[in-house]
């Protein structure tokens, strides 16, 4: 994967600034100009799904860092579930309904309750084809209202289209869209099964329709896409101002393990939140007071002082692109 690609380029994905890999998340009209990975799935083996616990009722499965392909079954984003006293309650419902169905297998060696609810964080392919997989077996979907919009939209349908032929056999004619059984507005308490949990709104950041899920009883936060773990993220085209906000609402919480959208757990919930935010903090302080000034990128991206972040990994890899699409969204913003 070539990740010096136009700023063009990136300007036309639907912000997936913090997926485990850029492009992990690109919407369909993006995904059409990236040559289709060779469908693998004939003969290749499936990536292994193994349940990890994060705490004593919740647990979660990784995702390859990968592209989605036939080869991966699109598993290239996490889920998790906790087990309560009714029920089993999953946060994000991974890339196809066979994964889902592969979770619900690593479910079933945990506990035999059923799964009474999937919470979305937010309906980005590789975290949503999977619903209906739980859907048809009675589960309640609950997301944010926001995703509403992203569901009826002409990218939504054609990124399906694109899905079907870059990750056949796994995502076929019979799989759908889902909208929420529950669309929620703003912050919301559910207790399942004698567990508590938060439902924090925190969008627009990654996408409008971004949703925290924090479990106070024992510290676990659900954080989507939001937080990376001592890496750089990759910004993209993410509203970052938001994005900021967002992981000042996340420091409020006492967690003390972040379950991320994409990558392993961190256990340092409090210092990954600050670098992410702080990275961010800089990317705009340096490349807005350039858009101000009016100094060339180039010249403002050779004097800005990266030395707090240029050790971490992808910095290499994802710095330059991510101050640049910074520095074209602060001359957006400049007044
Ligand atoms: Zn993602």
């Amino acid at each position: 994967m070539n990740f010096f690609l136009s700023p063009s380029f990136f300007r036309r994905a639907r912000g997936c600034a913090l997926a485990g890999l850029a492009a992990a998340c690109f919407a369909a009209p993006v995904l059409a100009q990236v040559p289709a990975p060779p469908n693998a799935s004939a003969g290749a083996v499936a990536p292994d799904m193994v349940a990890q616990r994060v705490s004593p009722s919740a647990w979660y499965v990784e995702g390859l860092s990968a592209l989605g392909s036939g080869a991966n079954q699109n598993f290239i984003s996490n889920a998790a579930f906790v087990v309560t006293a009714n029920g089993v309650v999953v946060i994000d419902a991974l890339g196809s309904p066979a994964l889902a169905e592969r979770l619900m297998a690593e479910i079933r060696k945990v506990t035999p309750l059923p799964v009474t609810h999937v919470i979305v964080t937010h309906y980005h392919a590789d975290h949503i084809y999977g619903l209906q997989a739980f859907k048809a077996k009675g589960a309640r979907i609950v997301a944010h209202r926001a995703a509403l919009e992203y569901l009826s939209s002409e990218t939504a349908r054609l990124r399906l289209d694109v899905s079907r032929k870059d990750l056949a056999p796994w995502i076929d004619d019979k799989t759908r869209l889902v909208p929420a059984d529950e669309w929620i507005d703003g912050p919301t308490e559910l207790t399942i099964g004698g567990v508590r949990f938060k439902l924090q709104p925190v969008g627009p950041s990654h996408t409008p329709e971004d949703l925290v899920i924090y479990m106070p009883h024992e510290k676990v936060l659900f954080a989507g896409d939001l937080v990376f773990r001592s890496r750089i993220p990759f910004v993209g085209q993410a509203d970052s101002g938001h994005w900021i906000k967002a992981l000042q609402t996340l420091l409020a919480f006492d967690t003390s393990v972040i379950v991320p959208g994409h990558g392993p757990l961190s256990n340092e919930a409090r210092k990954d939140t600050e670098l992410t935010r702080d990275y961010l903090v800089y990317l705009r302080t340096s490349m807005g007071q350039a858009a101000k000034n009016m100094t060339p990128f180039e010249e403002a991206y050779q004097a800005a002082d990266w030395t707090a972040f240029e050790h971490l990994p992808l910095f290499r890899v994802a710095n330059r692109m991510n101050a640049y699409n910074t520095y074209l969204l602060m001359e957006r913003e400049a007044p």
